[in-house]
């Protein structure tokens, strides 16, 4: 780097690129635009044969028994909710460093989200501090796999069995990641997942919820359908008029993914080995870049996680840089590499300090929060996308450094 190039941007220095960059963006291919066009011409556009696949393919790159696509990520956690049982005067452990939805989900049905605090160095769900939060009316856990690294299985597996408790996994990040060589979907519970065009693959909206259990898979198809059957086994009228009979057997939501979604999905899954590969290098290439920069702190991983990382997060080490996170922020933009901030606290939202949670609860994840972004990650990234970016982070930590 020469002398222009190490003044920052925002202090009047060249940046590093003259084309912005952002976190994260889909990879749609020709292959994927003529996969929902055949369907769209198709004669079943929604409800259809497309879905049946989808689900099987879930089936088959998760592990597990049933899978359930809907439309969206958060009515995949909604479902899970109510498919665990979950209602009013419940509680449901979460995690404060995730989006709103992980917790939203519990007040969907009546129940009251609680908030365990973080590792320190995975910035996990801690399994000791869920133990902490566990009351009589505690009824389930929703784990998030934050930037796509597996929870602590085995220690919340242990604890849910002990207290009784429904171990719901929000794997919103995590398709593709594996926990000792097995896949996230096939682990907890419930799984769900979201493919919102920033996560690893995408239907444009979408999700779906995973499990083993039939119970679980039999109430998570009649919440995602307004609750209907068609099957002779659930209907109360063992002798119908005619075959056009169905009943309703408990309130659902229409919560159904079309098939030209799940055609675009079933393409994208296609190309999931790839698309983690490619995230796999750039994770590494970053941890390689960061791990002995000074004022940088790079997420820890713990060795049963096999990572398809969603975001890669960089951590501000602010006792030993001369700027705050809002400062190194804004200086990243201005080297044009946009970056985000996964997450603000969720407990910090103005629904849920009038709801009476108080700053203080997880001082953990405040902390952490205080010092981190996302910087650009995903598969149609450069090499020189690549550079441009470590060399944005380190020109601007050494710039920032206490001296
Ligand atoms: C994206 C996301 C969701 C919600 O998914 P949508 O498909 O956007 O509804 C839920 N939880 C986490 C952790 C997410 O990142």
């Amino acid at each position: 780097m020469g002398e222009k190039m190490e003044k920052p941007a925002i202090a009047g220095g060249v940046p590093v690129r003259d084309e912005m960059i952002y976190y994260g963006r889909q990879c749609i291919e020709e292959d994927d635009i003529r996969a929902v066009a055949e369907t769209l011409a198709s004669p079943l556009i929604t409800c259809g044969p497309k879905v049946d696949e989808l689900e099987k393919k879930l089936c088959g790159i998760t592990g597990a028994k049933y899978a359930v696509a809907v439309s969206n990520g958060t009515a995949a956690l909604h479902v899970a909710c109510l498919a665990a049982g979950i209602g009013p005067g419940d509680e449901v452990i979460t995690t404060p460093m995730t989006f709103a939805a992980s917790a939203n989900c519990a007040f969907y049905c009546g129940a009251r989200p609680v908030f365990a605090d973080i590792d320190p160095e995975t910035y996990n769900i801690s399994p000791e501090s869920i133990k902490e939060h566990i009351t009589d009316r505690t009824k389930a856990v929703v784990a998030v796999d934050y930037t796509g690294q597996a929870v602590e299985h085995e220690k919340i597996r242990k604890i849910c069995d002990e207290y009784h408790l429904v171990f719901i996994e929000d794997a919103a990040h995590a398709i593709g990641t594996k926990y000792n060589g097995k896949p996230v979907g096939s682990l907890a519970d419930i799984t769900t997942f979201s493919f919102h065009p920033v996560k690893t693959v995408t239907s444009g909206e979408g999700g779906a919820v995973t499990t083993n259990d039939p119970g679980l898979y039999r109430r998570a198809v009649l919440a995602h359908t307004h609750g209907i059957t068609h099957s002779a086994e659930e209907m109360h009228e063992k002798d119908p008029e005619g075959s056009w009979y169905y009943e309703m057997v408990s309130l659902g939501y229409n919560y159904r993914m079309t098939d030209f979604q799940a055609a675009l999905l079933i393409s994208q899954l296609g190309k999931l080995e790839k698309f983690s590969r490619r995230r796999k290098e750039i994770v590494a290439r970053y941890d390689r870049e960061f791990a002995d920069v000074p004022g940088i702190i790079v997420q820890k991983e713990i060795p049963q996680s096999d990572t398809t990382r969603h975001l890669y997060i960089i951590r501000l080490d602010l006792e030993k840089l001369t700027c705050t996170r809002r400062e190194f922020f804004d200086a990243m933009s201005a080297e044009n590499v946009q970056c985000q901030v996964h997450y603000i606290p969720v407990y910090f939202f103005p629904f849920y300090k009038n709801r009476g949670y108080e700053r203080g609860l997880c001082p953990v994840a405040e902390e952490v929060y205080r010092g981190i972004m996302s910087i650009p990650l995903y598969p149609l990234m450069t090499d020189k996308d690549v550079d441009d970016t470590v060399c944005a982070v380190k020109k601007l930590a050494s710039y920032y450094l206490k001296k």
